[in-house]
């Protein structure tokens, strides 16, 4: 099956009969797509409601209008089908007795149950339409019974190398969720309808995966930041990883693992702008040596803990002892910047939350009887600088720095992976446009940067 192409539509690209439309055209316009995935009907508009979460709220109130408004989302799609079955799906789906599993307000295999009929109303519908054949996710994914959550586990990629074997069949499979062992409905967890296809593209050995939604590509920078980014025409999966951040997150990140690990490429493209090209998200590629920076992407709600003691360096353990504070209490830590006998842990504040930090405080305290000086700093931003070209020396940090600094921004930490592909520069949020634009400017934005 290695020469077959993958193609996920997103819900966005699911809300018009004009949407189904086009997506016949695509799928007939190359023989190579022979597996179609689908999410359930998303948003037309900012103010819109996807199909997934009217659904999660039909579980919690069984409201008959909300039904009706659901199914009419599907109506408009598919004028021309008949919606009976899947009317009566979703009536026995929200009639069904799980035998004590019937919560709609925690995750449960009920609630998992429902949210799946968006997706799978979807494919069996467009199968219909494109006269391909419907194949259900539970015949595909064997997952663990983690409602809401579930993990696909490795027998899933025999069960899709047996079912989808036939070379010349067109297959369209609902994207989100799987079978658990014991027969439920379990769902991936939202916005995972990518890790469908991805898992279907690595089972199958594909020659390629295409993301199609509402999105012209991956853009080197977040537009609500930066005034028209561009687009980034090719884009490594270690580089999307490093840009993880927001405003990379068209392509979610757990779907990467599956189809990096075969280095199959991942086509992200518009499908209203169909047959233009999107990004391709590639395991090699060459960079252009006056480009070295593929993206930079921005994240605020950081926080520090800055940890100074005299001698604090030659402490065998110390960075363990520190760390083992936060391990504790189950907070996961982001970098942790330092020089001789300055470290800093930074976080993600939110997971503050329920924590003290003066008790944190104490606790650092406490590993040193010779007296630390912490000091804790909130409202961080960082700023992720990207590119396999950052390797060849052309653009140094102490470049970059010099450019966030001469914008006027005095920078908190760096952070330098091995790799030498990434670099984060931790700035006060207030800062952080500022900073952002300062180095989209000279680096990307500008012919003569380096
Ligand atoms: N429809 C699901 C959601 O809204 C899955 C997806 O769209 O990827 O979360």
């Amino acid at each position: 099956m290695g020469d077959v192409i993958i193609s996920k539509y997103g819900g966005s690209s699911i809300t018009s009969h004009t949407d189904i439309e086009r997506i016949k055209r695509i799928t007939y316009d190359n023989p190579r797509r022979k597996i179609i995935v689908v999410s359930a009907p998303g948003k037309r508009d900012n103010d819109d409601v996807k199909v997934t979460d009217m659904l999660i709220k039909l579980a919690r109130t069984k409201d008959s209008d909300l039904f009706d408004r659901i199914l009419n989302r599907y109506k408009i799609v598919f004028p021309d089908e008949n919606l009976e079955d899947i009317t009566a799906m979703l009536d026995r789906r929200l009639n069904q007795n799980l035998e004590g599993k019937n919560d709609a307000d925690r995750e449960s295999p009920y609630k998992d149950g429902i949210a799946a009929f968006g997706e799978e109303a979807c494919a069996r519908l467009l199968a219909k339409y494109l006269g391909a054949e419907y194949v259900d996710s539970r015949e595909l994914f064997m997952v663990t019974n983690d409602f809401g959550n579930a993990i696909i586990l490795p027998c899933s990629e025999k069960m899709i190398t047996k079912r989808l074997n036939k070379t010349n069949s067109l297959y369209v499979v609902p994207g989100f969720y799987g079978c658990t062992e014991n027969g439920l409905t379990a769902i991936f967890g939202r916005n995972k309808s990518d890790l469908t296809g991805a898992y279907v593209a690595y089972s199958l050995d594909a020659m390629l995966y295409e993301i199609f939604s509402d999105k012209e590509g991956v853009l080197a920078s977040d537009p609500d930041i930066v005034k028209d980014p561009v687009k980034i025409d090719k884009i490594t999966f270690e580089e999307m990883r490093d840009l993880a951040y927001s405003g990379f997150n068209i392509f979610h990140p757990e779907a990467m693992g599956p189809v990096a690990k075969k280095k199959i490429p991942v086509h992200i493209r518009e499908t209203a702008k169909y047959p233009a090209e999107g990004t391709y998200v590639v395991h090699e590629r060459v960079s252009d040596l006056n480009k070295p920076i593929v993206g930079i992407a921005y994240q605020n709600g950081f926080c520090a803990f800055n940890i100074w003691a005299f001698g604090l360096n030659d402490r065998v353990g110390i960075a363990y002892d520190i760390l083992g504070i936060f391990k504790e209490r189950n907070i996961s830590m982001e970098f942790m910047p330092g020089v001789i006998d300055d470290i800093s842990v930074v976080l993600k504040r939110n997971q503050l939350k329920n924590h003290s930090i003066e008790n944190i405080i104490a606790e650092i305290h406490s590993l040193n009887d010779e007296g630390i000086e912490i000091n804790f700093q909130d409202d961080l931003g960082c700023i992720v600088v990207a590119g396999i070209g950052l390797k060849n020396r052309k653009v140094s940090s102490a470049n970059i720095q010099r450019t966030i600094e001469s914008s006027g921004v005095d920078i908190e930490f760096i952070s330098r992976g091995s790799k030498k592909r990434c670099i984060v520069y931790g700035v006060n949020h207030s800062d952080g446009r500022k900073a952002v634009n300062a180095v989209y400017n000279k680096y990307i934005r500008s012919k003569t940067h380096v």
